[in-house]
């Protein structure tokens, strides 16, 4: 099969990687150098699933040392004052033995790999341009050119989208009080914030919060920005320093409502963009390469591709719609601080804290996804 892939981003060149190991002809158009797919300044957590992709296509072994592996995963409400941790143990007995809850990911490891192994990979080739000059040529068209996709524009596919009321603000932070192998997700009123270890005592703290505040902390000193952090960060953590610069984004919701149009398939965060709070955006994108590979793979879809649009937009239909709304309802749970809140709020710590296959149930989710 030939295929064209729009866009090497991080799920663009994973998917190349992952459709000619599925035995196609990739062409993979890019409008921006190497150089700049590599220099972007992101943080990811890895979970099981992306794992178990990077692992079948013989990426892990490289990249794990890459990696910074976190064992405790501690879920806090600061209107409640309570905390939950999840486990190794609450993960499924196959994932136990990698002795990880997940990993933490910078970008640029991640692309530089992936870049290193698509140059080993004959049947790939790098067309720097943006614009397809044939698209009789190929089978199928996959646009993963991000969440201002110009494809998705060009087809006029339909989807539903809304900007959240609040900036992501991101920022390297050495950390004392806490342990390197232990992430945080916590709950607070003006929305959740994550502390994700990134080797020794450096840590990312990604923090959503209104615009308004965040304007504001965006216009703070970065001493002042410590005293602020000191304030927000769980009881014995203090911040010592801050590494590098602050930066802020907007953030937005995108799902939509075909993953397909034509011959076209949307991969990536071109069909869906979630609340980067959760950690979940990266391993859906890649959960999405993983599924197109799986069907082009199949004979009986080598055989009839102009049907692979249609069953690739049914199959991820589930798992993008499950993980959205769990992600979204994280972010809504965060800043319900209203008293009638609480009763439930407390009941959902109860059983989580309790049960434990609520525990393993829920780490599996958003680990493995639906
Ligand atoms: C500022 C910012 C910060 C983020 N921080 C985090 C974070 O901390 N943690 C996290 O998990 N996620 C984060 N994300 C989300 C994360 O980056 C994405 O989930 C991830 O990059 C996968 O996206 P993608 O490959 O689908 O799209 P992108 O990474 O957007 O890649 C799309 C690629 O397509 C190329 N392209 C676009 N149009 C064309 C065209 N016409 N022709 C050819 N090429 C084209 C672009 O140059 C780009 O390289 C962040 C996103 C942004 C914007």
């Amino acid at each position: 099969m030939n295929i064209a892939i729009i866009g090497s981003g991080l799920t663009g060149s994973l998917a190349a990687i992952s459709l000619a190991n599925a035995g196609c002809r990739v062409d993979l158009y890019e409008r921006l150098s190497d150089e700049e797919l590599i220099n972007r300044d992101r943080t990811y957590a890895i979970t099981h699933s992306s794992r178990r992709i990077l692992e079948n296509l013989g990426i892990w072994s490289n990249l794990v040392s890459e990696l910074v592996p976190f064992q405790y995963l501690n879920l806090i409400d600061y209107e409640l004052n309570k905390k939950v941790q999840f486990l190794i143990t609450d993960l499924c007995k196959s994932d136990q033995k990698y002795s990880a809850v997940g990993w933490i990911a910078e970008h640029k490891k991640i692309m530089l790999s992936i870049l290193d192994f698509i140059s080993e990979i004959d049947s790939i080739n790098k067309i720097p341009t943006s614009v397809i000059p044939n698209t009789n040529n190929y089978d199928l068209i996959v646009a993963a050119d991000g969440s201002n996709s110009t494809t998705k524009k060009r087809l006029k596919t339909p989807s539903f989208s809304f900007n959240y009321d609040q900036v992501c603000i991101t920022a390297r932070v050495l950390l004392r009080g806490i342990k390197s192998n232990h992430a945080f997700e916590i709950l607070n009123s003006e929305g959740p914030f994550a502390v994700l270890p990134l080797g020794g005592d450096l840590f990312q703290i990604i923090c959503s919060q209104s615009i308004v505040k965040g304007t504001y902390n965006m216009s703070l000193s970065k001493s002042l920005f410590l005293d602020y952090l000191s304030t927000i960060l769980p009881y014995g953590i203090e911040p010592d320093s801050i590494v590098g610069e602050i930066k802020s984004f907007p953030i937005n919701f995108i799902y939509n409502y075909s993953f397909f149009s034509g011959k076209y398939v949307y991969l990536g965060e071109t069909a869906h963009k979630i609340h980067p709070v959760g950690g979940q955006g990266l391993n859906l994108c890649w959960r999405d390469v993983d599924c197109l590979a799986k069907l082009t793979s199949i004979s009986f879809f080598k055989n009839n591709p102009s049907i692979i649009p249609l069953i690739y937009s049914l199959s991820r239909f589930v798992d993008v719609l499950s993980i959205s709304i769990l992600t979204d309802s994280l972010v809504r749970y965060s800043r319900m601080n209203y008293n009638i809140f609480v009763l439930p709020r407390l009941f959902i710590f109860l059983i989580l804290k309790k049960l434990s296959f609520i525990r393993y149930f829920m780490l599996n989710a958003m680990t493995n996804g639906f």
